[in-house]
């Protein structure tokens, strides 16, 4: 699907995206696809202000009536599946397949937050007291922040909008500066549901673009309550200190290094497709990417050469293509890091295969690289930070109890798998002696969650959890009631206050 058409069947004005200050580039091509317009500070402060009105209002809907905007954007997201997930493509460099799939994780999170309406259940606690009455619920607590990031530029987005929603809180987006189309794609959909339903504060969900200065902006407000950044480590590191200085909450999903154990009882098979899928899937551009691999010694010498074969056959190729497997890196930058990465593993003896740039004859300005394969001999640790970009750390190991050593000394700790038939090896992965991440699989690879799972990890990857399980507990404030219903006024822990 080409450009114009997309805009066309999402309905977005060619106006916006002519002749703004920020330049939209596709990484397919490198060409400049739209130009928007940059949130002024008086357009970002004019947000903010009619986001916390409606939270004012919204706050009072019953909440399965709040769940009918969900409902009915999850409908027109289906809607809207092909031309946003193409769009998704255009602008970040992901497969169709992948565009697809995100659009996909909306309708999922959609679903699952309709039906979240009619739960956001609190509980009775046993008063010590006669005659009392102890309770906890959880109320809205104001408008929430959402910072989001290139790779995924509207699911990240949507895991958090659908859930402060029916929650009962209003939302303010600042999307990555390199995807600003398919937050005005996104923004213009959920207008139209709010339109649809009737009936509903303006405010409730608003839209600023631009730089981090931009979102700098949103995280330093008292006003905004919660803040929930995804992005890089240096960016929380940035975020968590300005908004734990106002007592704000902070929901950080940041960088990961995620790893896989296979042992010698696994199904090499399986294993290769989910490493190949983790480590090469979205050109190694999600945040649980699978970047370093531990083999256990038996079966160290198959498994490389399994993937060596596997690594031959991937297709990279414009994502537009439909037998395209890997995509472009989002621009030139992220090359110049993945090589810096490769130069200081071939200054360290690891061999490489694979990392070159590709395509380059075709598509000059765009930055294709064939996945690398970087076979770790000798090491103390393993590497500590993430590149983000397709290069897999291979690590043999002899005992498993050094593999989980070896794969839990990082600063991240996001997401991370074991593949074995033994059911030892992996309840020992799971166990509180296991992995350290907030994601541990067995004979899963480390990406591509579920939404029904809470997802976040441990460490320098922030501590946030969102989508699933009850991370909307995130979105709400918890208040604990206790109601005497006696004639008499006891007082907790038996103390006696007589005049
Ligand atoms: P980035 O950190 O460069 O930018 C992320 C967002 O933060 C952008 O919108 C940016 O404008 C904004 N930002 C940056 N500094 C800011 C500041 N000081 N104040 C306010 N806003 C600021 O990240 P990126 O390159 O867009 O995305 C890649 C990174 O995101 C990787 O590290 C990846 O692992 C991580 N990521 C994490 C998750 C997760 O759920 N853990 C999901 C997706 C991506």
């Amino acid at each position: 699907m080409q450009l114009e058409e997309i805009i066309a069947k999402l309905g977005l004005e060619n106006s916006h995206l002519a002749d703004g200050d920020l330049a939209v580039v596709s990484p397919i091509n490198g060409a400049v696809i739209g130009r928007v317009n940059s949130s002024s500070a008086r357009q970002i402060e004019k947000a903010i202000a009619a986001a916390s009105l409606a939270f004012e209002q919204w706050r009072s809907v019953p909440a399965p009536k709040r769940g009918d905007v969900i409902r009915v954007f999850g409908d027109s997201l289906r809607k809207h599946k092909e031309p946003l997930g193409a769009l998704v493509t255009l602008e970040t460099g992901k497969i169709q397949q992948e565009g697809l799939g995100e659009v996909q994780e909306m309708i999922d999170i959609c679903d699952f937050a309709v039906g979240l309406s009619r739960q956001l259940y609190g509980r009775v606690i046993a008063s010590e007291r006669f005659e009392h009455r102890m309770s906890e619920t959880w109320h809205p607590i104001g408008p929430i922040g959402i910072i989001s990031a290139f790779n995924f530029p509207v699911a990240v987005w949507c895991w958090n909008t659908a859930l402060a929603v029916v929650c009962g809180n209003s939302v303010i987006w600042k999307p990555s500066e390199k995807t600003p189309i398919t937050a005005l794609a996104c923004h213009k959909i959920f207008s139209e549901a709010m339109e649809q339903v009737g009936d509903i504060p303006g405010g409730l969900s608003q839209l600023i673009i631009g730089d981090a200065e931009i979102g700098a902006q949103l995280v330093a407000d008292n006003r905004v309550p919660v803040i929930s950044a995804t992005g890089s480590t240096a960016m929380g590191r940035e975020v968590g200190p300005v908004v734990a200085a106002r007592f704000g909450r902070s929901i950080l999903e940041l960088g990961g290094n995620n790893a896989v154990i296979v042992t010698s009882s696994a199904n090499l098979d399986m294993a290769v497709r989910a490493i190949l899928f983790g480590a090469v899937g979205t050109a190694g551009q999600r945040c649980t990417s699978t970047r370093r691999l531990f083999a256990h010694e038996e079966i160290y010498d198959r498994l490389v050469q399994a993937l060596k074969n596997a690594y031959r056959n991937i297709r990279i190729d414009n994502p537009i293509h439909e037998n395209a497997l890997v995509g472009p890196l989002i621009n030139g930058q992220a090359f110049d890091t993945m090589q810096k990465a490769l130069d200081k593993a071939a200054a360290d003896g690891c061999d490489i295969t694979g990392g070159e740039r590709v395509l380059e004859d075709e598509y000059p300005d765009a930055y294709y690289v064939r996945p690398a394969l970087v076979e770790v001999r000798t090491f103390e640790q393993t590497v500590q930070n993430e590149t983000f970009a397709p290069i897999l750390y291979i690590y043999p190991y002899r005992e498993l109890q050094e593999a989980i050593r070896l794969h839990n000394d990082v600063p991240q700790g996001l997401s991370s798998a074991i593949f074995t038939n033994d059911i030892r090896e992996a309840e020992q992965f799971t166990s509180s002696v296991g992995s350290d991440c907030g994601i541990a699989n067995v004979n899963i690879g480390t990406s591509g969650a579920e939404i029904g799972g809470a997802f976040g990890g441990e460490k320098e990857t922030g501590g946030g959890r969102e989508s699933g399980s009850d991370a909307w507990k995130g979105y709400m404030r918890r208040a604990t009631s206790t109601v005497n219903y006696s004639a008499e006024l006891p007082l907790a822990q038996g103390i006696e206050f007589n005049l």
